[in-house]
């Protein structure tokens, strides 16, 4: 926790202003009696501010996240940081060794396991210790994640913009699409914003990949939240050049109605128009052929990969545009918006 004296403290210890340690917090044990530790790193800055958790890879094979957030904990400079960075680059550790989305104990996800308790399963056991230790004693959180294996997104964040605090930290980050919703039951961010700690989900790119690009955009976007909270004073908010905030009733997952082969004709991050054909599904021998055509306007988040489906396998998730977002982002892409609207 933030002490009094600008110390941060945890059970084994305290960081103290104008320090950093990087830790290995033991949260669980292995089937030989070996600890399972969580690699931490608290940077407290020399001035006075508010405690910021940065988190990733609480999915083990969601990878972008950690070199974000080990970016931020190792390779920026300490000079001017008002308050102190909890970076937790690896939540899931038994899911990342394991290189799967799931604790590998009976596959359970970590990400509905919060806010955790002492007497509970494995994931709750570890969900509660470091809920505890790094995440309750936060003013502000960002949870990356990428999209599950063999889909991508584009950069988008994730946000209950019905909280105004949480709006701003959405808006802050500087995304062009942030996706409206409170965090599902027993997620981090849900946990983290009932617990009065504004949180945030950044969704990018695919799992078992590090993505340059939105490695990049992200930490640019972690920059402009330290800004906003006046954590890096001297540095600027970051406005997107367009930005739209989908609600529930604005998005969809168009579905596979047909099991059989894909051939997914957009990118992620594309917009399409209402008719147009996104991909199609064939079967083996090429000679049934199924379009799949966009219900409306709308932006790509998110894309199928692996080009196999069952019915009912999603194909893409699709989120609406309205006009004036739509020549805001043609624009965009011309390099013809304005600075500010
Ligand atoms: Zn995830």
């Amino acid at each position: 926790m933030a002490d009094g004296d600008g110390a941060f403290t945890y059970a084994e210890g305290r960081v103290e202003p104008g320090e950093t340690r990087n830790l290995r917090y033991a949260i669980s044990e292995t089937y030989l009696g070996d600890p399972v530790r969580l690699p931490v790193t608290i940077r407290n800055g020399a001035e006075p501010g508010p405690t910021v958790f940065l988190s990733a890879a609480i999915h083990g094979d969601e990878l972008n996240g950690i070199e974000v957030v080990r970016t931020v904990a190792q390779d920026w400079p300490d000079a001017n940081l008002h308050g102190t960075l909890v970076c937790l680059p690896v939540l899931n550790v038994p899911g990342f060794i394991a290189q799967q989305r799931y604790l590998p104990v009976y596959d359970r996800d970590l990400n509905r396991s919060f806010p955790g308790s002492e007497t509970g399963t494995s994931a709750d056991r570890m969900a509660v210790r470091l809920y505890e230790e790094f995440i309750e004693p936060c003013d502000y959180g960002l949870d990356f994640h990428t999209s599950t294996r063999g889909r991508t997104n584009m950069l988008h964040v994730r946000a209950d913009m019905d909280d105004p605090d949480i709006a701003r930290l959405a808006r802050a980050f500087g995304s062009n699409v942030i996706i409206d919703g409170a965090g599902p039951t027993g997620s981090l961010r849900g946990a983290a914003c009932d617990g009065g700690t504004p949180t945030i989900t950044v969704e990018m790119g695919q799992a078992h990949r590090f993505e340059r690009g939105f490695i990049d955009r992200a930490l640019d976007g972690v920059a402009s939240v330290l800004a906003e909270y006046d954590c890096h004073p001297a540095e600027p908010v970051r406005w997107p050049g367009w930005r739209t905030v989908v609600s529930r009733d604005q998005k969809t997952w168009l579905r596979a109605d047909a099991g059989g082969l894909v051939e997914m004709l957009h990118d992620r991050g594309e917009l399409v128009r209402e008719g147009d054909v996104v991909c199609t599904i064939t079967n083996p021998f090429k000679t049934e052929t199924v379009r799949v055509t966009a219900p409306f306007d709308g932006l790509l988040v998110g894309v199928l990969e692996n080009p196999v489906v069952y019915p009912g396998n999603p194909l893409c998730h699709l989120v609406e545009l309205d006009e004036p977002t739509i020549r805001a982002y043609e624009r965009a892409r011309e390099g013809t918006l304005p600075e500010r609207p």
